[in-house]
C-alpha cells in the first residue's frame, strides 16, 4: 500500500478546468511537493481507512471505510462519493436485506456527508472509467451512515457552475469545497511549509510572533484603530512587523522570520486586502545581495514541482530604467513594447505640441510600438486610448500607422520628415502594420502614461488572440536603486519616503542627504513577478542620529512616536536589513487565480466586508461605553460623499 501511495503523491498537480470529474481526477493524483520526503498519513486518527481518491486495482478485496460528500447519484444504483482527495464510485446494494443501507444512500440529498463501509471490487469489464483515477474499481457497500444531511444548496458544488463572487463569499464554507479553492489553499500550505523548512531548518531562522495590538506608525498606509478602555487611547493594527523585526535584531535574534498578518485600511482591489499575509524576514550583518540571494533560494526551494523551475539569480533593473522603459516600478518583462525616447528625432519638428513639450524642462517625446497593431486594434480602441490619456494624464497621444513602403498614416504624417521617419523605424524597430503611440511631455508623466497604455494594448491584443505573455512563464525581476524620497503629490515641496522611513540611504549618495535629499538613492529593493510587486525590503538605518535626522528634519515626522526605536538604535544595534514577500499575491500568480481573494480562505469583499458574518457590524451604545467612544452618525450628504470616495462594488 505504501509504495503505491508513494507513486500517487508525486507533486500537487494543477486541477484542469474541463469537467468536475476530470478536475477531481487530476487533483487526486498527488498531494505533496515532490521534495517532501515523508508521505503523509491521510487517514490516521479518523473514522475512515482510506480517502476517496486513493483506491486502485491494487486495493481489490480490501475492506474499507470512507467518509465523504455525495457528489452524484445515478438510477439509485451508483453513488459517487467525494472528499478532498478525489471521487470514488459506490454501488448501492439492491437486495432486501440491505434495505436500510439503500434507503440512506438513496434518500440523502446531494452534498450530504456519509460514511460507507464495504469491499473494493473491480468494475465489470467495459465499465471502467479511464478519466477517473479510481475508475477501475468501485465499492460494494455493506453499511452506510448518514453523518449529516445537506439542505438545498445556494449553488452547486461544481467549479464550472458560474456564481457571483458575492454569493461565493457569503457561503464561503461551500465555495471552499470546490476543486480550485481546495487546490489553491493546499498548495499555499505546502509552499509555506517548504519556506519554513528552508528558512528554519536550512538557514537557521527563528520563527517569532510579534504583536497585533500596536501603536500608530508615522507615514505609510492608513491603519486600523482599536479602541482601548483608557479614555482617548487607541491601539493600531500594524501595517507590518517592521519595527518589531528591527527591534529583534537589536535583541540579538539575528535571523528572524514570520508568516505575518498585516493590516492596512485601504480599499480592496484584485491584488489588495485590508488584512493580508507576508513572509516577513530580517537579518543582521547583511547587505542587499545577501537578502536577494536568500529570497532567490527560498523561491527556488518552495516552488511547485510541476512548474518550470525558478532560474536564479533574478535579473535586476534600476528604478530609473524601469520607469524609462516600462513606465512603472513593477515592469512586466514577459513582453517587449518598451517605451523609447524619440526626443532627438524631433528637435526640429514643426508640430506645435511636440515643440512645446521639448521647450519645457524635463520635456520629452516618447513612443511605444504595438506590433501588428493595425490588424488588431480597432478605431474605437485608438479613440479610447486617446480619451484615457486626456482624462487621466491630461496628455495627447498620437497614433501612427506604419503602412507599406515606410508610409505613415497619422494626423502628423505630413510633418514627419523622411529622416525622422527612418529614425523612428530604427529606434522603435517598427514593421509594416505596426502602430506607434506617441506622446510628449514631462519625462515621468509621459513614461507613466505609455506604461499604462503598453499594458492596456497588451490586454487588447491578447483579447484578440495574440499570445504575448506566456501563462507558464514566471518572470522575476529585482528593481533596485529607488530614490530614498519622493516629492509628496499634494505638496511637491515636501518629501515622503519611497519605501518606509527606516530605509538606509545608498552609501554613495549619502553626501546629498543634508543638501539635496531628493537626489539620494536608497538601499531599497523590490521583487517583481510578471508585473506585480510581490516583495520589498531594504537595508535599514542602524544609526540613531541618522534615523532621527531623516524622521525629524527631512520627513518632518513626530519623532516621539518612534522614540522606542530611536532609543534602541543607541544600544549597539547591529547593521541589518530585510524584506517581506506578499504571500497572497505570490500565491495568486502561482495558481493563476484572478484575484488574491481566491487564495485566501476567508477574504474580505471589495468594500472590506466579511459577507458571511457581516463584519464590520454595529455595537450597541452601552458596549461602547467602556471604551469612552460614541458613534457620530454621518449626515445623508456625508454618507453620499464617502460612498463617492469609496466607489461601491456590487456586493450582493
Ligand atoms: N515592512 C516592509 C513592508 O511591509 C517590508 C520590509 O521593508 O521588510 O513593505
Amino acid at each position: 500500500m505504501f509504495c503505491s501511495l508513494s507513486r500517487l503523491y508525486r507533486g500537487l498537480s494543477r486541477p484542469t478546468r474541463r469537467t468536475t470529474q476530470l478536475i477531481w481526477g487530476s487533483f487526486s493524483r498527488s498531494l505533496v511537493l515532490s521534495s517532501q520526503r515523508r508521505i503523509p498519513e491521510l487517514s490516521s486518527f479518523v473514522a475512515r481507512t482510506n480517502t476517496c481518491g486513493e483506491l486502485r486495482s491494487s486495493h481489490l478485496g480490501q475492506e474499507v471505510t470512507l467518509c465523504g460528500w455525495i457528489q452524484y447519484r445515478r438510477q439509485n444504483i451508483f453513488l459517487v462519493l467525494r472528499d478532498f482527495h478525489g471521487l470514488v464510485q459506490v454501488i448501492i446494494p439492491q437486495d432486501e436485506s440491505a434495505a436500510s443501507v439503500k434507503k440512506i444512500l438513496c434518500e440523502a440529498p446531494m452534498e450530504s456527508v456519509v460514511q460507507v463501509s464495504g469491499t473494493v471490487i473491480s468494475r465489470p469489464p467495459g465499465q471502467e472509467n479511464p478519466k477517473m483515477p479510481t475508475g477501475e474499481i468501485e465499492i460494494k457497500v455493506k453499511t452506510a451512515k448518514l453523518l449529516n444531511s445537506c439542505k438545498k444548496l445556494p449553488f452547486e458544488i461544481k467549479d464550472f457552475v458560474k456564481k457571483t463572487e458575492a454569493l461565493r463569499l457569503r457561503y464561503r464554507y461551500l465555495d471552499l469545497r470546490g476543486v480550485q479553492m481546495q487546490y489553491n489553499l493546499r498548495l499555499r500550505s505546502q509552499m509555506v511549509m517548504k519556506m519554513r523548512e528552508y528558512l528554519c531548518n536550512l538557514h537557521g531562522f527563528v520563527d517569532i510572533e510579534t504583536p497585533t495590538l500596536f501603536k500608530r506608525t508615522p507615514g505609510g498606509a492608513k491603519e486600523f484603530v482599536i479602541p482601548s478602555r483608557e479614555p482617548g487611547k487607541f491601539y493600531s493594527l500594524p501595517q507590518s512587523p517592521q519595527q518589531f523585526k528591527q527591534l529583534l535584531m537589536v535583541g540579538g535574534l539575528d535571523r528572524y522570520f514570520q508568516v505575518a498578518r498585516c493590516y492596512r485600511d485601504e480599499g480592496s482591489r484584485p491584488d489588495r486586502q485590508p488584512e493580508f499575509t507576508q513572509i516577513d524576514i530580517e537579518m543582521s550583518f547583511v547587505e542587499q545581495t545577501g537578502i536577494q540571494s536568500l529570497i532567490e533560494g527560498l523561491l527556488q526551494y518552495s516552488w511547485p514541482s510541476d512548474r518550470d523551475p525558478v532560474v536564479v539569480p533574478f535579473p535586476s533593473m534600476t528604478f530609473a530604467e524601469a520607469l524609462a522603459s516600462y513606465g512603472t516600478d513593477k515592469p512586466d518583462t514577459r513582453f517587449g513594447m518598451k517605451i523609447v525616447d524619440i526626443s532627438d528625432m524631433f528637435r526640429n519638428t514643426e508640430v506645435g505640441f511636440l515643440q512645446d513639450a521639448l521647450s519645457k524642462p524635463q520635456g520629452t517625446i516618447k513612443a511605444i510600438c504595438i506590433p501588428e497593431g493595425e490588424k488588431y486594434l480597432k478605431r474605437k480602441d485608438i479613440e479610447s486610448i486617446r480619451k484615457f490619456a486626456a482624462d487621466h494624464f491630461n496628455q495627447e497621444v498620437l497614433p501612427i500607422f506604419l503602412k507599406t513602403n515606410n508610409n505613415w498614416n497619422s494626423p502628423v504624417a505630413k510633418f514627419i520628415m523622411e529622416e525622422q521617419g527612418l529614425g523612428l523605424i530604427r529606434l522603435l524597430e517598427t514593421q509594416e502594420e505596426d502602430v506607434v503611440l506617441l506622446t510628449a511631455g514631462e519625462h515621468k508623466k509621459a513614461c507613466s502614461l505609455l506604461g499604462k497604455l503598453r499594458l492596456e494594448c497588451a490586454d487588447l491584443l491578447e483579447a484578440r488572440g495574440v499570445v504575448l505573455r506566456d501563462p507558464a512563464l514566471f518572470s522575476f525581476l529585482w528593481v533596485v536603486d529607488f530614490p530614498l524620497f519622493f516629492p509628496k503629490e499634494e505638496n511637491p515641496e515636501e518629501l515622503e519616503t519611497a519605501h518606509h522611513p527606516f530605509t538606509a540611504p545608498h552609501p554613495s549618495d549619502i553626501h546629498h542627504l543634508y543638501t539635496e535629499p531628493q537626489k539620494v538613492r536608497s538601499q531599497h529593493y523590490d521583487l517583481v513577478l510578471n508585473g506585480s510587486e510581490i516583495g520589498g525590503g531594504s537595508i535599514r538605518i542602524h544609526d540613531a542620529e541618522l534615523q532621527h535626522y531623516i524622521l525629524a528634519t527631512v520627513l518632518k515626522e513626530d519623532v516621539k512616536l518612534l522614540s522606542h526605536l530611536l532609543q534602541a538604535l543607541e544600544y549597539g544595534a547591529p547593521p541589518h536589513g530585510g524584506i517581506a514577500i506578499g504571500l497572497d499575491r505570490l500565491m495568486c500568480l502561482v495558481t493563476g487565480a484572478p484575484s488574491i481573494r481566491d487564495v485566501i480562505a476567508f477574504p474580505k469583499s471589495f468594500q472590506g466586508h466579511d459577507l458571511m458574518s457581516n463584519a464590520p457590524d454595529s455595537i450597541p451604545p452601552e458596549e461602547l461605553k467602556p471604551y469612552h467612544i460614541q458613534v457620530s452618525w454621518p449626515t445623508d450628504s456625508e454618507t453620499k460623499k464617502s460612498s463617492l470616495n469609496h466607489p461601491c462594488h456590487p456586493e450582493s
